[in-house]
């Protein structure tokens, strides 16, 4: 599954209206019967309206059809979260046109898209669950019953959980991302011009890039935080030059810390071995990468407990209340995080070789009729390079 904008163009105000509907009738309905879907959306021309809008986005597998025994009925698609979510940041002048993809992480897609100056940001799609779900005979887990529901419901929640640790880390100072927006399943935030550590083969100084990270981890436990995935796919490292008065240009590195779903709070019952894992993973990179091991023994969860609040730190853990997560939310999510690292592990080849995504393997129902759409002669490769313009999509809140 990707975030597949062609048909987005072709929706009629009255289509955009049915969608909109369709994901309000979601809230009460596993299915949303159609006369649901036609009091919801209160179209003006009434049912016959309603049904050409349901066949268009059916067509285009923006919803789909379940049948039934009791009753025939509507679901949204994940395809059809995505356009809701774009037509949000559409609307609010976040988002003009959808560029390339730049990253295929197994639960986000990251793409590149701009506003109307042409000013370039970061989407990312949550995706949580699309490997997990694939394998739904081996799941033991709740979620079980009504995956395609449950994806969404945890996408979004790790999209709110991200947005609101972005914010408060921003807030604070800390080098991420400047997050923008947030949408449903879906974050806009600023473009990071840098490559993850992965990419770089080699620092000129790497016990000094090494100290940086380590007391950045160590800022985030004061704060009350721990990352929870600190590894070097999710840290970008941004080269700043400078000119001295001489002439001689020097170079900075400075990591930029990306990826916050599973930030979890020093307090956590398992916070010493989320905070050890990350240690050592930072440890694993540099001793492999760059043949460094540094000669500081630790840090310590036990010692860096100690500086959670001091020195008038803000803590940062309990902004996840403030931002309208339930304890029950936090709960489901973290769940499904750690359902799927240890499907991770259990099945790393799934997991692996980021960019070769074999895309609509899970094709469920959803995804039949996808190639239906009017303008797709041109194939799969060259989508990736076209870019769409969305901003002129109409409103459905007229
Ligand atoms: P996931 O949760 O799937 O791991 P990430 O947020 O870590 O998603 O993003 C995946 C990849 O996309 C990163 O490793 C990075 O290469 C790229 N990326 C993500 N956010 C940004 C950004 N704001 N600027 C530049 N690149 C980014
Ligand atoms: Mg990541």
């Amino acid at each position: 599954m990707k975030l597949d904008t062609r048909a987005m163009r072709h929706l009629t105000v009255e289509d955009w209206k049915v969608l909109a509907a369709v994901e309000q009738g979601s809230k009460n309905h596993e299915l949303v019967p159609t006369t649901i879907i036609e009091r919801l959306s209160r179209l003006k021309g009434g049912a016959s309206g309603v049904h050409r809008s349901i066949s268009n986005l059916a067509k285009v597998g923006l919803i789909a059809k379940i049948k039934e025994q009791k009753y025939d009925g509507y679901r949204l698609t994940y395809g059809g979260l995505d356009y809701l979510a774009l037509h949000t940041h559409a609307q609010k002048k976040n988002v003009y046109s959808v560029g390339s993809r730049v990253g295929v992480g197994k639960e986000s897609d990251i793409m590149i898209v701009a506003d109307e100056k042409g000013a370039q940001k970061i989407l990312k799609i949550h995706r949580l669950g699309r490997i997990s779900f694939r394998t739904v005979k081996t799941n033991r887990d709740y979620l079980k019953n009504k995956p395609s529901a449950s994806w969404m419901y945890l996408s979004r929640l790790a999209a709110m959980k991200e947005f609101a640790f972005m914010t408060a880390l921003h807030e604070e100072g800390f080098p991420v991302p400047t997050p923008i927006a947030q949408s449903r399943h879906t974050i806009v935030m600023s473009l990071v011009d840098a490559p993850p550590l992965r990419q770089i083969a080699s620092v000129p100084d790497p016990a000094v890039l090494y100290a940086e990270l380590i007391a950045l981890l160590l800022r985030f436990a004061k704060h009350g935080l721990i990352h929870g995935d600190y590894n070097e796919f999710n840290i970008l490292i941004r080269e700043d030059v400078s000119t001295a008065d001489d002439g001689t240009e020097s170079i900075t590195l400075v990591p930029v810390v990306i990826d916050f779903p599973q930030m979890i709070s020093m307090e956590h019952a398992n916070a010493e071995m989320y905070f050890d894992r990350d240690v050592e993973c930072i440890k694993r990179v540099f001793a492999r990468k760059f043949h460094f091991v540094s000669t500081t023994p630790g840090p310590f969860y036990k010692d860096a407990k100690k500086t959670v609040g001091k020195d008038g730190a803000k803590r940062l853990d309990a902004v996840l209340e403030a931002s309208g997560m339930t304890k029950k939310m936090a709960k489901d999510l973290e769940a499904a995080i750690r359902q799927q690292e240890e499907e991770k592990q259990q099945n790393p080849e799934a997991y692996e070789d980021e960019d070769e995504d074999e895309e609509d393997e899970e094709g469920s129902e959803e995804n039949d009729e996808e190639d239906s759409g009017e303008d797709d002669e041109e194939g799969e490769n060259k989508e990736e390079q076209r870019v769409l313009v969305i901003g002129d999509i109409s409103s459905i809140e007229g």
